[in-house]
């Protein structure tokens, strides 16, 4: 995300160039979307899914298992379909079967999903960066941090809260190890933005009841860093009743079928859990420099006193964000993950 031009900028009290417009409305198209999402009760708003539709829960080599209720099914996934729906099928699709209920003809349109950029050099795809959607049709994406081992840092927190914004998925921080300690004062800036958050832990139990009850009817996918404790929480909310009823395995550039990539649980009749186990790289995809200030909301207020419309908040003199930052208005620590952001 570097290198963007420094001397485009518009004094407000000029007339505003297309390129300036057009970021304005980007910004304010993402800010509608970023606040949507905080704050809508869940996907389920736009009605239930066809009765005939089955929903991925897993597929690997042109197979693939679906559930609809208590039924499962192992079907084919015909390339051409793969091709047509602009990928592979992701943990979470509805999709129709054909009447013998052995091959997926149709994925219904997607109401959300939760994308990462995949940017494997070793995939025969050429090297470049691709979009990997991590799950679809999600209400819910459970944000999980530990309070220690390893250390809390909002900045983690933030790059997954903006994948579920710009997702369109409500997102929940979950803060796991909460026996650990004291929970981090940044906690509150979250609270601040509308975004829930649980303490929890998987070793003692606390918690769990309420992130049940939040998961409750839906569909959410648990994402965050390696050693948070996800697979702890997947296993404590299961308890005995280990009930995975499938993974999305990827294809290995060895062309076997190894790295597994999302897991779903069911929770009950329409809760389902889907797990991102063993995903290293979580960069955001098709988020423009110039769109991320959106995802901070708390910038908006402050940015208003720019002396540029399309001010970074970077380095440009009068800049209402920086002012606000030094004033203590903005947090340090949420600053910091704007920038780093910024650059990557
Ligand atoms: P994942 O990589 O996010 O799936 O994390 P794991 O579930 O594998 O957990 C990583 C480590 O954290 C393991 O050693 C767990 O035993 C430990 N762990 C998980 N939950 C808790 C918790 O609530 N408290 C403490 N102290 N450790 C936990
Ligand atoms: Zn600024």
């Amino acid at each position: 995300m570097a290198n963007r031009e420094k001397d485009g900028g518009s004094r407000k009290d000029k007339r505003a160039s297309p390129r300036v417009l057009r970021e304005r409305e980007q910004r304010r198209q993402t800010r509608a979307r970023v606040a949507e999402a905080a704050y809508a009760a869940s996907a389920d708003d736009s009605g239930p899914w066809p009765a005939d539709s089955w929903m991925a829960t897993e597929l690997a080599g042109g197979r693939g298992w679906v559930v609809q209720g208590d039924r499962r099914r192992e079907c084919a996934v015909p390339a051409r379909l793969a091709r047509e729906f602009g990928g592979v099928l992701a943990i979470g699709d509805r999709v129709r079967l054909d009447p013998t209920e052995t091959s997926v003809i149709e994925r219904l349109p997607r109401r959300n999903h939760l994308a990462r950029k995949r940017s494997d050099r070793t995939r025969q795809s050429g090297g470049g960066a691709q979009e990997h959607s991590l799950a679809a049709n999600v209400d819910l994406a459970v944000v999980v941090a530990a309070l220690a081992d390893p250390p809390f840092h909002p900045r983690l927190i933030d790059r997954f809260l903006i994948m579920a914004q710009h997702g369109g998925i409500q997102p929940l921080i979950c803060l796991n190890k909460c026996e650990l300690g004291e929970p981090p004062p940044e906690l509150a800036i979250y609270a601040g933005l509308g975004v829930p958050v649980v303490m929890a832990s998987a070793h003692t139990g606390t918690g769990l009841d309420r992130l049940r009850a939040s998961l409750q009817g839906k569909s959410s996918v648990l994402v965050g860093h390696s050693g948070v404790g996800k697979s702890s929480l997947v296993n404590a909310l299961l308890g005995s009743a280990m009930a995975t009823v499938g993974a999305i395995s990827e294809k290995s550039n060895r062309g076997r079928h190894t790295t597994t990539a999302a897991q779903a649980h069911r929770l009950g009749a329409d809760t389902y859990l889907f797990d991102t186990p063993g995903i290293r790289s979580w960069g955001l995809w098709a988020i423009q420099p110039s769109e991320l200030q959106a995802y901070f909301s708390e910038f908006a207020g402050p940015a208003a006193e720019c002396r540029y419309r399309d001010c970074t908040h970077r380095a440009e003199p009068g800049c209402g964000v920086r002012a606000a930052l030094e004033a203590g208005a903005i947090s340090a620590a949420r600053f910091d993950s704007y920038n780093r952001l910024f650059d990557e």
